[in-house]
């Protein structure tokens, strides 16, 4: 066999041992948010100032230069976003142009080379299409997870940009990220943590910031909080993110949600508020104060991993201060709404007016 034959024959054998073997592996109802190797990824190249065509791999592993500028000055960024199994039988991935911009802001922060939004939204349609059992069924809740990433690859022992670059995109499916319902959860604020500074690099989706996360969400974790809430790293006087999902907070009809220079762009946060518009509500994206908490019905972190997190309190640690925003622990009215009408899209349980999904055939 040639090299191109014998790659095909691989690629048929995972398909036949994959397709035999996952009914009675995977258990769609009860997967997390974990790691699972799936049967194909999608990899691009860039050298010599170009990048080259997508290949798709049935492997794992990527060859690395121990000196490659990711593994010493993090040159790296990161995507996240759901291809979602319809009623209708039919998979719809959400906003993914959203990403493939957003990863080109990425590239600029970091001096990494854009990846034309053509070839990204290709390589996430082609990644989806070629793991497209392992996208669970519509009645599980649950989704497959797409992650796109970039990573410098040639040596860089000097601290400047590498010259080449990877990109892969791999998937997986994960859990409903309610098990048992929509539900509330604490959170906790500890000025004693910053996320990103102000006019660093949280706006950006890389590795690096997620590193310098670990310390606090762990923290949070350890006492009993769903995440931690950052203030803005200058005057600790605003709201900026709460661990890896931005804020909003509902009053008087109004969708509220921080404007800072230290928080990255969900896309979730955007859709929300064109969401919250549609329905009616007011939307202002501006400076939070913390103590405007008091003032809120209803709070939420946002993301593509739960689409929104219904804050039931915020504990302000270093003041001995609680801000509650669900008196019986369930999710407040607008944020029940927001969640189910987003849903919704995404499953193609009702009509898609903005243009958000695109279905793979
Ligand atoms: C990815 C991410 C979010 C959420 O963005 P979505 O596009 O809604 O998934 C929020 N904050 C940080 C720091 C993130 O990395």
């Amino acid at each position: 066999m040639d090299c191109k034959n014998a790659s095909k024959w691989r690629f048929f054998t995972t398909f036949v041992r994959n397709f035999f073997g996952l009914m009675k592996e995977i258990d769609w109802s009860n997967l997390g948010f974990g790691y699972m190797p799936t049967d194909f990824n999608i990899r691009c190249h860039y050298k010599n100032g170009q990048w080259g065509e997508l290949e798709t791999s049935d492997s794992e592993m990527i060859p690395m230069h121990m000196a490659a500028s990711c593994l010493h000055y993090s040159q790296e960024a990161f995507e996240g976003l759901k291809a979602f199994m319809g009623k209708d039988g039919k998979i719809r991935i959400f906003r993914m142009d959203e990403n493939a911009k957003r990863m080109q802001a990425s590239c600029d922060g970091i001096l990494m080379p854009r990846f034309p939004v053509e070839k990204f939204t290709e390589a996430v349609k082609k990644v989806v299409e070629l793991n497209k059992h392992f996208v669970p069924p519509y009645e599980s809740g649950a989704s497959l997870y797409i992650r796109p990433l970039i990573i410098g690859t040639s040596p860089q022992i000097g601290v400047a940009p590498a010259k080449e670059y990877l990109f892969i995109v791999l998937v997986m499916p994960v859990g409903p990220y309610f098990k048992g319902g929509f539900q509330t959860t604490p959170f906790c604020i500890l000025r004693e943590y910053d996320r990103a500074a102000p006019l660093g690099t949280g706006i950006y989706k890389i590795g690096g910031n997620y590193a310098a996360s670990l310390v606090a969400g762990k923290r949070a974790h350890d006492l009993g909080y769903s995440n931690i809430f950052y203030l803005d790293p200058k005057e600790k006087k605003y709201i900026d993110e709460c661990g890896a999902a931005n804020f909003f907070g509902i009053k008087n009809n109004t969708y509220i949600t921080p404007k800072s220079t230290s928080i990255l762009p969900s896309i979730t946060n955007k859709s929300l508020m064109q969401l919250a518009e549609h329905l009616g509500l007011k939307v202002e994206r501006r400076e939070v104060p913390v103590e405007e908490l008091a003032t809120f019905e209803e709070a939420g972190a946002c993301g593509t991993a739960a689409v929104i997190s219904p804050i039931e309190r915020i504990d302000d640690l270093d003041k001995n201060i609680t801000y509650r925003f669900s008196k019986d622990g369930k999710p407040g009215a607008v944020c029940t709404k927001l969640y189910e009408q987003l849903r919704g899209i995404q499953y193609g349980d009702i009509a898609d007016p903005f243009g958000w999904v695109t279905i793979v055939e």
